[in-house]
């Protein structure tokens, strides 16, 4: 598939505290892994409105995110015990938002099969109401409603594989039928949602709990048990990946076993069914991801895979 990658350069602008582990050399290290890949298109990500982040958020969590960094000067404001803020990230994360909607629109129209954000902060755990779990908005959930509201399709899946329950795209299917929502993700762990047994409206929602230690033998065996089969029968016009890669075993903060070609198998695998059922149309946005360079040799093998299914 003719891939994209959508840069959003802001991305260093973010800055957390000390140690925080969800730090700007996560996206250096992703830029120059990828830079690597080969001959691919790259355009820059540019903030979007506010008013299109509201297809998700209520304008309050809107007006929160732009007031704590009006509010935070040189330093940072704290939204949650992880999930801080500095006077530049609210124009980082609506940079996010911006190219994940510019992806949307270039896959829609046919100019790329696929595309890859490489942006921090990530979005998944971002709930309507809520920053949390580094995340700020939810770039999936709004390009999903991108592609639905603006763009008209009618039906869309999202695939998360961060170590991590997307439990803030989680609300989306929740109340969406129009939206598949699979997770396969570590449990017991943060943000501890995601049981098997929350399955959305009329089984739209698919969650797979693992232990930890999971490697890829029983990682791979539970997405082709478990979430391709269900992704095949929605039968999705455009599937989204939350592209987390701290499901790798060098990864400090995921307790999965999984190794950089791991990646590049579930690449392959959904660039499959983006082929089969959705015209081809394909967008990962990067989540999370703590150790740099076996986050760069993951997103690395994950694009080089998709760009050639
Ligand atoms: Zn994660």
């Amino acid at each position: 598939m003719k891939t994209l990658i959508v840069d959003n350069p802001l991305s260093i602008a973010h800055h957390m505290p000390e140690g925080h582990p969800e730090h700007a050399g996560r996206y250096e290290a992703v830029r120059t892994a990828l830079k690597s890949v080969g001959p691919l298109d790259w355009a820059e990500a540019t903030p979007c409105s506010t008013d299109a982040v509201t297809r998700f958020h209520p304008p309050e969590h809107v007006s929160r995110v732009l007031a704590a960094a009006q509010a935070a000067g040189t330093g940072l404001v704290s939204l949650d015990p992880d999930t801080h803020v500095c006077e530049r990230s609210a124009e980082t994360a609506l940079a996010a938002v911006g190219g994940t909607c510019m992806a949307v629109d270039h896959v829609i129209a046919d100019r790329y099969q696929a595309a890859f954000i490489a942006s921090r902060p990530p979005g998944h755990h971002a709930e309507p109401d809520r920053a949390m779990g580094f995340c700020l908005f939810n770039m999936v959930a709004l390009g999903a409603l991108h592609a639905l509201d603006v763009h008209g399709l009618e039906r869309v899946a999202i695939i998360d594989i961060d170590v991590h329950h997307g439990n803030g795209t989680q609300c989306l299917a929740e109340t969406d039928e129009r939206v598949f929502f699979a997770s396969i993700h570590q449990a017991p762990l943060y943000p501890g949602t995601g049981q098997a047994h929350e399955t959305g409206l009329n089984g739209n929602i698919v969650n797979v709990p693992m232990p930890g230690g999971t490697g890829s033998t029983a990682w791979r065996a539970a997405l082709e048990r478990d979430v391709l089969p269900a992704l095949r029968a929605f039968d999705p016009q455009m599937v989204f990946v939350s592209a987390g890669f701290d499901a790798h075993a060098d990864d400090p903060v995921g307790g999965f076993e999984l190794t950089d070609e791991d990646f590049g198998w579930v690449a392959s695998e959904l660039g499959f069914v983006a082929r089969k059922h959705a015209s081809a149309r394909l967008v990962a946005v990067l989540e999370g991801g703590y150790d740099c360079d076996a986050l760069g040799r993951s997103a690395a093998c994950f694009v080089r895979a998709l760009s050639e299914v």
